[in-house]
């Protein structure tokens, strides 16, 4: 009786153990000290951006905390025109690269947006989203850190960039703009995966239903080497996805097949905010 009883004493000892050892390794994938620069790594993540990429220790870095108290409406802002967007992309790469998923139009249209007046044109869209247990949109308004943040990059011929950031929320059901990229996301889940649509997108059902209106600041890219100089349009109404279809971000994984383990998930691969020299508001 003592005997058994010792056993089950030192095998609940041992399952303890187990899990504590489970809990200090959590959320660590070693992988991610052997890249460039990563969210999550001990001596390549964001607070050590600026010591790897100088840049990133700048004075007009992005992300940033909006604040819409202290934004001020600028009458001379244009409202944000989108030129194509409304094309469907029937031709488009979608690459797993580690950080994040990235779409590439490769159709040959021109998609894209002015800003004061000068033609900015889409290279390519990529997602900044959290995990089981966090949200992941990079800018916040007001404190508030939505479920997850779409980027589009746009250069214009001097190789400028715009981003316009779209913010997504979470519901229950599904939004139908998002279901060609929701589609082939099983298909790189690791990194290094690519592959192409296999429906087409339309860029301006994804935005919002006035996607006019933002707020605008000059800041930097959000990831190493973090260029400033980087005009941002954050749009003041947000868009959504269902609860099911972020699910199939937080299934990726920022490492090779081979390296899979259960920490090394691209997971809340969103930079620490700043605080913004200057803000203005559309009307
Ligand atoms: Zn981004």
């Amino acid at each position: 009786m003592n005997v058994s009883f010792l056993r089950i004493r030192i095998l609940m000892w041992f399952v303890t153990l187990f899990a504590v050892t489970e809990i200090i390794v959590a959320q660590f994938c070693e992988k991610d000290n052997e890249e460039a620069w990563s969210y999550h790594g001990s001596t390549n993540g964001p607070n050590e951006w600026k010591n790897l990429f100088p840049v990133c220790g700048g004075l007009q870095q992005s992300p940033v905390r909006i604040e819409t108290d202290l934004v001020r409406r600028d009458r001379k802002l244009l409202q944000l025109d989108f030129k194509n967007y409304e094309i469907s992309v029937d031709l488009a790469e979608i690459i797993n690269n580690g950080h994040t998923v990235t779409i590439t139009p490769r159709d040959g249209v021109r998609r894209g947006i002015f800003v004061d007046g000068v033609p900015f044109t889409l290279e390519q869209i990529h997602f900044h989203w959290g995990s089981v247990e966090r949200p992941g949109a990079e800018h916040t308004i007001n404190h508030i850190r939505y479920p997850m943040e779409v980027h589009f990059v746009h250069r214009n011929i001097g190789n400028k960039t715009a981003v316009v950031g779209l913010l997504v929320e979470v519901q229950n059901g599904y939004n139908e703009a998002f279901i060609p990229i929701i589609q082939v996301l099983p298909e790189v889940k690791y990194k290094g995966e690519s592959t192409y649509l296999q429906s087409r997108l339309t860029l301006s059902e994804m935005l919002p239903e006035n996607p006019a209106s933002f707020y605008r600041y000059i800041g930097s890219l959000t990831t190493p080497p973090c260029d400033e100089g980087v005009i941002w349009s954050i749009l003041r109404k947000t868009t959504y996805v269902g609860r099911h279809q972020l699910d199939y971000f937080l299934r990726l994984y920022s490492v090779a097949k081979k390296d899979r383990s259960r920490w090394c998930l691209l997971a809340e691969n969103y930079r620490p905010t700043f605080t913004p020299r200057k803000m203005s508001a559309s009307q």
